[in-house]
């Protein structure tokens, strides 16, 4: 069992002031996995209270010093690599193999990338007589889901320490121990004291606070879009900066001369990989209706092939859903494509067969719809779970539109042999990011979505971009 029962506020661990205890559950068996104090009002006031203090040293900074602290925090993280990998897989039940190959290793690397990018950002730079500077927002509010709780406060802390900004962070609650994690790796990596604070607590009950403070300068928010539209509109009386990273219904374009294999391949690791449950995952699946049969066949062959179970069994692809109300919400999903008359290929309601240990788990089967249309509820809302939606298509410009007729655009994936056709296709896309064939997933480029998916952007130089004024002196020679 892990018990937390302190916060990292002001370069110390105390107990919050306004106590609640939440446990929280294995999602493999669904028995305790430990319990953790969460906070309120009065503990947001304080952490915001810390990183005001801190800001105007620590916004002083040169790059050199940043640099060396960005560069001692991703060694710390390598060090406690294998804790972090086991924090992941006990609150978010991803198999251990993917919270040490994907999840560890995208938070640790945003460290690198930011450190990278500082080194060659010019934040100074003359025009005539005119000096223009680039300098840190202020205090930042950083607001995470729990789906990548090592990427998603990774990627913040990373670009806003780069900056120059304190920081308040506040994880998903069902996701604290990869969050209390981290601030152990900050703290012993060197952060001076009130640069990074950490605040757990329930976004229901600090949010108002938080959202509208008048000491936090910029929210950056990641998370699903009716919260979204809360935090804008709170954060608006103060005119502070909110960047939004949300969620998605990213199109897979499977090209007429697509190499099969790769194929099937990203779609079941991009649709069904961390249990679908991925805010750029491949939802909608679109292949030329001449080549749907082969497709499904083996997609199907492919499926019936993962290991569905235990997370911490080496072998396991896909472990359970995070909680019992997301796995719910899930087969709400799944009936209502079967109601609305999509064809189901393979999975389908209920829980796949496992061992007695996992009965309690929050399991989903990986379910496959085909003839679906791109008006049905399944392609068009974010399921946040394995079910992958088969759309057949009659021309490539046909998938193009398809694939555009979302309220989202945060990813697109395109699998094609000419690959200059592929990039048309891509450049065609108005999603944020775009994946051709297998290509590995590259954390060092930008990250951020088009329409509902969000405002902001993430990553590496565009990351610190967020957290930036800049600032034009008119009138220096010198
Ligand atoms: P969520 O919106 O329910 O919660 C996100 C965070 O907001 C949590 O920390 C939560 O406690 C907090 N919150 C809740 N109410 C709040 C309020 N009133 N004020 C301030 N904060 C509040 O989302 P979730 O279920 O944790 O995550 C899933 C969503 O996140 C999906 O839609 C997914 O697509 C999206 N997501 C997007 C990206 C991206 O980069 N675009 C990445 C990961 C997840």
């Amino acid at each position: 069992m892990r018990e937390l029962h302190n916060m990292y506020v002001d370069g110390r661990w105390s107990a919050p002031v306004e106590r609640s205890v939440l446990e929280l559950s294995d999602p493999a068996t669904g028995r305790p996995s430990g319990h953790v104090a969460l906070g309120g009002v009065a503990d947001v006031d304080r952490a915001v209270t810390a990183a005001r203090r801190a800001f105007p040293a620590f916004g002083a900074t040169t790059t050199a010093e940043r640099v060396d602290l960005l560069e001692a925090v991703g060694a710390e993280y390598a060090r406690r690599a294998e804790d972090m990998a086991q924090a992941v897989t006990a609150e978010l039940g991803s198999p251990l193999a993917l919270s040490r190959s994907l999840h560890v290793p995208s938070g640790q690397s945003q460290f690198h990338h930011a450190a990278q990018a500082l080194r060659d950002l010019d934040l100074v730079e003359r025009r005539g007589r005119t000096w223009i500077r680039r300098e840190p927002i202020g205090v930042c509010a950083m607001i995470t889901p729990w789906n990548y709780p090592a990427l998603q406060p990774a990627g913040k802390v990373a670009s806003a320490l780069a900056a120059g900004c304190t920081i308040v962070l506040k994880p998903a609650q069902l996701t604290p121990y990869s969050a209390v994690l981290l601030a152990e790796i900050l703290e012993a990596a060197g952060a001076p004291a009130g640069v990074f604070n950490l605040v757990l607590a329930r976004g229901s009950v600090i949010g108002d606070t938080l959202n509208a403070h008048p000491q936090i300068d910029m929210i950056s928010f990641t998370g699903s879009g009716p919260v979204a539209v809360g935090v804008v509109a709170a954060a608006a009386p103060t005119a502070k900066r909110v960047v939004t990273e949300l969620g998605g219904k990213s199109p897979q374009i499977v090209l007429p001369d697509a190499d099969l294999d790769t194929a099937v391949h990203t779609a079941v690791l991009y649709a069904l990989g961390n249990s679908g449950q991925t805010c750029g995952a491949a939802s909608r699946t679109l292949v030329p209706r001449e080549r749907l049969d082969e497709f499904l066949t083996a997609l199907t062959t492919a499926v019936a092939g993962l290991k569905v179970g235990d997370p911490r069994a080496e072998d396991t692809f896909m472990g359970p859903v995070i909680s019992a109300d997301q796995w719910d919400t899930i087969q709400d999903y799944i009936h209502q494509g079967i109601d609305e008359g999509a064809r189901l290929i393979t999975g389908g309601p209920g829980k796949p067969e496992l061992p007695d240990a996992l009965t309690g788990g929050h399991f989903v089967k990986p379910t496959v719809f085909a003839d679906v249309t791109n008006d049905m509820t399944i392609a068009r809302e974010e399921i946040f779970g394995p079910v992958m939606s088969v759309i057949a298509y009659d021309s490539v410009e046909d998938a193009i539109s398809i694939a555009n007729d979302s309220p989202y655009g945060l990813c697109g994936y395109v699998t094609g042999t000419d690959v200059r056709q592929a990039r048309t296709v891509a450049e065609k896309m108005r999603t944020g990011y775009v994946l051709i064939n297998d290509a590995d997933f590259d954390f060092n480029t930008s990250w951020g979505g088009y329409k509902q998916s969000g405002n902001g952007r993430e990553w590496a130089d565009f990351g610190i971009g967020e957290y930036l004024e800049t600032k034009s002196i008119v009138g220096v020679d010198t």
